[in-house]
């Protein structure tokens, strides 16, 4: 079978850890074997961001503005402690927060269904998505401790002639605490972007919209039965969407894209981390399970785009295959330990799995037999 051609460029971004190691054996063996790629590569693995003074996140992050689509591998968000283990020279600011102010998106989780992994929540057969748009409120929150008795006050300056506005919050009869937030006059989650990534991935046939508030939101989620996008202020988008990823069963199996304003960029990963207690396995030679369905979806999730934004269905068509070939190998009871777990419970023996290497070259074999039996 020939390789599908791809008109236009993809932005990659390279990562860290666990997830960096997969990167490399779902590149070389279930992209670039079947796509004809232009690929504009960024590493935005610790040591570059650190060589670069974390220039090459920003750069990647105009590049995927410039090119529209963008496929990103698990990074590290250092803390005190990498700063040591790696001897930074700063403790770099978290890469997706860089990128999202960049692209200024609402990102969307949203669960991949497997028939034989079992829910925590039986009910949800069709995956729930999280839109959150991830700026403003408790997260750039300004807070203090109050000390002992006294007035709290808010107090805004106008940039025009008006007088500074002054409202009374509370009068403190002794210690407490303190904070003001805010967001700016636009939607949280701009709602023609919610329409957009519903019809996109078909959530639902006939779109409506309906609001409502969390309490009610959250018991409607517990016993509804799922297929709808759930649009989140930014707290709310924070908590509800690991609640998600553990009633669908697995960090493993969460995909996570953020949209520009716009709809037109898209820069798509899994939704986990970089899977460093694997990671710690692999350095010392020892066989890991990690799963990689949520990474091999970053990259069908972004082909898609890029596919729709060329109108190139056989890249369309491909990105569907391996999508289906991932959810069939799973479905067919080869899975990594993470799902087999869920079926066989935490003492799960060795038959019942596959090693992370094993279980990608079971997805591409899969994919192999589909795109030779009905290629376009
Ligand atoms: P993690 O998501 O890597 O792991 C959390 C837990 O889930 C672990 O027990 C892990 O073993 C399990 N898990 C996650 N993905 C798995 C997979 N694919 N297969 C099997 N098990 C899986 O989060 P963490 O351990 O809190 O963080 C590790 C690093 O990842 C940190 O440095 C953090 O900064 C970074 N991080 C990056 C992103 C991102 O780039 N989007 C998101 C979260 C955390």
């Amino acid at each position: 079978v020939d390789k599908v051609r791809v008109q236009n460029p993809i932005v990659e971004m390279d990562g860290d850890e666990m997830t960096r190691v997969i990167w490399k054996m779902i590149k070389d063996k279930l992209i670039f074997p079947h796509l004809e790629l232009d690929v504009k590569y960024f590493d935005l693995g610790i040591l570059n961001r650190d060589a670069t003074d974390d220039k090459v996140t920003v750069e990647s992050a105009e590049a995927s503005l410039k090119y529209n689509v963008a496929i990103k591998c698990a990074t590290i968000t250092p803390d005190e402690t990498r700063v040591k283990e790696y001897g930074l020279k700063a403790m770099w600011r978290s890469p997706n927060g860089t990128i999202r102010n960049i692209l200024n998106g609402t990102v969307f989780r949203e669960p991949i269904l497997c028939n034989n992994i079992p829910r925590t929540v039986p009910g949800w057969n069709k995956p729930i998505c999280i839109g959150r748009h991830a700026f403003g409120d408790q997260y750039r929150a300004t807070d203090t401790i109050i000390k002992g008795p006294g007035k709290l006050k808010m107090v805004f300056v106008p940039e025009n002639e008006e007088g500074p506005m002054e409202l009374d919050v509370y009068e403190f009869k002794g210690p407490g605490v303190a904070l003001a937030m805010y967001n700016v006059d636009q939607p949280h989650v701009p709602i023609h972007i919610v329409f957009y990534y519903s019809y996109d991935y078909k959530i639902r046939a006939s779109l409506r919209y309906e609001h409502r508030l969390i309490d009610d939101m959250v018991a409607y989620a517990m016993k509804s039965d799922g297929g709808y996008v759930w649009a989140c202020k930014n707290y709310d988008g924070d908590v509800q969407s690991d609640l998600l990823a553990q009633g669908f069963g697995s960090l493993g199996l969460m995909t996570s894209v953020l949209l520009s304003g716009d709809g037109k960029t898209l820069e798509a990963e899994a939704a986990h981390g970089t899977v460093t207690r694997h990671y710690r396995l692999y350095q010392k030679g020892q066989e890991t399970s990690t799963n990689s369905i949520a990474s091999i979806f970053a990259w069908t999730r972004g082909l898609e785009h890029r596919a729709k934004l060329d109108g190139n269905e056989k890249l369309l068509d491909f990105s569907h295959k391996l999508e289906a070939a991932c959810i069939e190998t799973v479905e067919s009871g080869k899975m990594t330990k993470d799902l087999a777990i869920l079926i066989h419970g935490p003492k799960v023996s060795r038959e019942f799995y596959l090693n992370t290497e094993e279980f990608i070259d079971a997805v591409a074999h899969n994919l192999e037999s589909k795109l030779q039996s009905t290629s376009l």
